[in-house]
């Protein structure tokens, strides 16, 4: 059984030890100790990583209370090394893991909400809370929660035994476990079994900011960063917010309102733009029927092949279906796929529902309908107007 030093002091950064195996494992080795620092993954809490001796651990795992280190060079058995730990790495966890502790307090006691789940990796923290909060409730809690930051108040841990455990005032009672049990308390604020590293004191997590919230389960998911995560994070937030506003030419605050304002702006343009176009459309409808070619029915056979969306495609197709004896496809990209309708103008003949089983072999799409009208849809390819050049091909017979 490896002695896990990291359980007694969080704050060691080196210590010796003696290699008691080492067995090569894909790329590198497995190497066990008689002690360590180097935490293993375990109870939501991410793998420290270090050094033994210039053996690069990046990795440890927990297996049969042995901590099993991934490195990547062979250590002799029997030989004294020296652990280091990563500490960047190891404070990074112990923020995110113990801001996490914080934060789930501050659900609990503020919401009467409870954390039933957790993950972490080395972009996202997430927990999960059992009932529907609001922003206002996110707000609050995440005040809270930084409000016992400021108060820098000692972390402690314990160890008792269950039944003297269970007695008290614990956030999340786990009734499975038994025996002695690993305690962690904040004075006068959450107290948790846990198994993983924590400051000494609450100031050293440095930040708790709430980055979002979703409904999930039932309840929510809040995604949220501590320490110099949510340094960085807001940094970066403060940067790109800056540049957005500069941008703009307006104040920070009064970004959002600009955004919907420019917004507002440009679906009034592309209602124009789209007038505009059905207007020249129209002007140029004496022309389009005069030229269009003939079926062998006698028919004339009018193709559109253009970018608008399906409004706009219904409007030419009323427009063209007012015409006399004529044939009428209409092919129209919209993003990444390629839709067509075809229909026919009084008093023509033609079998729509066959134009489009044509138009569904040449855009590898799916669709029908009747002799009178059919649409379908297929995909988007670079040369999708010559494809509807062919299509009237066919169509002309
Ligand atoms: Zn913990």
């Amino acid at each position: 059984m490896t002695e896990k030093l990291f359980e007694k002091d969080s704050m060691l950064k080196n210590c010796t030890a003696t290699v008691i195996s080492c067995t090569p494992k894909d790329n590198g080795y497995l190497v066990v100790l008689d002690r360590t620092i180097i935490f293993p993954e375990g109870g939501g809490q991410l793998s420290d990583e270090g050094f033994i001796n210039d053996a690069r651990v990046s990795y440890a795992a927990d297996v049969d209370e042995e901590v099993v280190h991934y490195v990547d060079k062979p250590l002799l058995v029997g030989s004294q090394v020296k652990v280091t730990l990563d500490w960047s790495v190891r404070l990074d966890h112990m923020q995110q893991h113990c801001g996490e502790h914080i934060l789930s307090y501050a659900f609990w006691k503020e919401c009467g909400a409870n954390n039933i789940g957790f993950h972490m990796n080395n972009d996202v923290v997430t927990i999960d809370l059992d009932k529907e909060l609001t922003e206002e409730d996110m707000l609050k809690a995440e005040t809270f929660a930084n409000a016992e930051l400021w108060a820098d108040k000692p972390v402690h841990v314990d160890y008792m035994m269950d039944v003297e455990a269970f007695k008290l005032p614990m956030r999340k009672k786990n009734e499975k476990l038994h025996g002695n049990l690993r305690i962690v308390s904040i004075k006068d604020g959450d107290i948790c079994t846990c198994c993983g590293t924590h400051p000494t004191s609450t100031g050293m997590i440095g930040m708790i900011k709430i980055l979002r919230f979703e409904k999930h389960k039932g309840g929510v998911r809040v995604e949220f960063n501590c320490g110099l995560r949510a340094l960085r994070d807001m940094q970066l937030r403060t940067k790109t917010l800056l540049e957005t506003s500069n941008m703009l030419s307006v104040k920070v605050e009064e970004v959002p309102a600009a955004v919907t304002k420019l917004k507002e702006e440009i679906l009034e343009l592309i209602s124009k733009v789209k007038a505009k176009t059905m207007e020249i459309f129209l002007l140029q409808l004496p022309q389009i029927m005069d030229k269009a070619p003939l079926a062998v029915n006698g028919c004339k056979v009018v193709m559109v092949a253009q970018e608008c969306d399906a409004k706009e495609a219904k409007a030419l197709m009323q427009l063209l279906s007012a015409q006399p004896k004529v044939i009428i496809g209409i092919v129209y990209r919209s993003g990444n796929r390629v839709n067509y309708q075809f229909g026919l103008g009084e008093g023509a003949q033609g079998d729509c529902k066959a134009y489009c089983l044509a138009a569904n072999e040449i855009f590898a799409g799916k669709g029908g309908g009747s002799a009178i009208f059919a649409q379908g849809g297929g995909i988007y390819t670079s040369d999708w107007q010559e494809k509807a050049e062919k299509l009237k091909t066919i169509i002309l017979g």
